[in-house]
């Protein structure tokens, strides 16, 4: 490559990213010195409560989800070095494809090393040019690259809007498969997808129906099932996708769930699995031990919708405004983008560490900072997370009280 070559390239990216860092579109990371938790040190030595994790169930950092990943990797090993239907699957691993299975009121589940690959390997091998998919705009990033990967026509419906969607089960009429896809909770709004809705929509245009619950799986519904728990529409929904790296331990894989033909298509064609390692056996072990207490008690999951409910209520009462629901995740909107900055930067000098979304994120006008509760929390925590709020707001002047 000629120096001037070198240059046109390398020179390129550096404006780029200046771009990015004039626009405040840059992303740094966060350097945490300790375990994942509701309250962790920063690299400065700062101990701050974590409000921005998904970690809603409580169990990254876990001392006993830590335990059962070393006795797996004890057992086990510490990888395969394979994938699965060469000599990468262990007992383990099918026994966690059970336990999903079960969990979730399923057939047959396939694992994979992260839901964005069981979002991006389940379109194509099931659907093409015959088939349509139906998808809400807001749909996941992995979603959306699954649908490009796959022949079938796309249809996009607007967000979460059930009249656009049955529009678009019409336009769709005419193809052999319809699938309607849809994120069971949207994580920017901690919004709730109208299950219930679309089901009776698939079943009136003749529709599959997948919903990806990584945002759910493990607390939403009575017993943490999900969204279709929650929506009183299990046994209903034809595919979940989901992830083991939020609530369900918080490491990392993913999973796709469902009827044992399509689970079994999967096995044969999705691209991710059939060409990609192995999940870890120490994940896997986590992963199961964390589904069986899961099924033994809804105690975390009890917890962490007691907790979102008084930080809901008590965020209002001192001024704020939130966008009003029930999930764990509370957009606390500030509108304004450069508020929602300072207002973030002041935080974490107070000890709370949350992040500040602005536009292009959201949309513009409707800056944020997203919170996220987790059953760790202590009543204690949220307190001293509550005054912080209430001080940054009355110095910022955006209390409505
Ligand atoms: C986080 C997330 C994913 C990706 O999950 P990973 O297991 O981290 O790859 C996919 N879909 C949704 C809706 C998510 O929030």
């Amino acid at each position: 490559m000629s120096e001037q070559a070198k240059n046109a390239f390398y020179g390129g990216l550096q404006q780029n990213l200046e771009k990015l860092r004039e626009q405040g579109l840059y992303k740094p990371e966060r350097v945490l010195a300790s375990r994942q938790g509701s309250e962790v040190q920063g690299e400065d030595g700062r101990t701050l409560i974590n409000m921005c994790a998904n970690n809603y169930l409580g169990l990254s950092g876990q001392e006993w989800v830590a335990q059962a990943s070393i006795d797996a990797t004890e057992k086990y090993g510490y990888g395969l070095s394979s994938v699965r239907f060469i000599c990468g699957t262990q007992t383990v691993h099918k026994q966690l494809e059970q336990a999903i299975s079960k969990f979730l009121g399923t057939e047959d589940t396939i694992l994979y090393a992260a839901a964005f690959d069981a979002n991006g390997g389940v379109f194509e091998p099931l659907f093409d040019e015959n088939d349509a998919i139906i998808s809400d705009a807001l749909n996941h990033a992995s979603i959306i690259d699954g649908i490009r990967l796959c022949k079938a026509a796309r249809f996009r419906y607007a967000h979460n809007d059930m009249a656009d969607l049955e529009a678009q089960l019409k336009a769709a009429a005419d193809k052999r498969h319809k699938i309607i896809v849809t994120d069971g909770v949207f994580s920017m709004d901690g919004t709730i997808a109208q299950l219930d809705k679309i089901v009776a929509l698939a079943e009136q245009y003749g529709a599959l129906v997948m919903i990806d619950e990584c945002h759910a799986s493990g607390f939403m519904g009575k017993t943490g099932r999900g969204t279709h728990e929650h929506h009183n529409v299990l046994g209903k929904i034809d595919i979940i996708t989901g992830t083991l790296g939020k609530a369900l331990g918080g490491a990392m894989g993913g999973f796709t769930s469902g009827r044992k033909e399509v689970i079994d298509t999967l096995r044969q064609k999705s691209r991710p699995y059939l060409f990609s390692n192995t999940l870890a056996p120490s994940i896997a072990g986590a992963s199961l031990e964390v589904l069986k207490r899961l099924s033994e008690s809804t105690e975390l999951r009890d917890r962490l919708h007691e907790n979102t409910a008084y930080f809901r209520k008590e965020i209002e009462r001192i001024g704020f405004t939130i966008k009003p629901g029930t999930h764990p995740v509370v957009p606390v909107m500030l509108f304004d983008a450069p508020v929602a900055q300072k207002f973030a930067a002041r935080m974490y000098e107070l000890g709370v560490l949350l992040s500040g979304f602005f536009y292009p994120v959201v949309p513009m006008g409707q800056a944020r900072v997203r919170v996220q509760l987790s059953a760790a929390h202590t009543r204690e925590q949220l307190d001293k997370v509550l005054a912080a709020f209430e001080q940054a707001g009355r110095e910022l002047g955006i209390l409505k009280n």
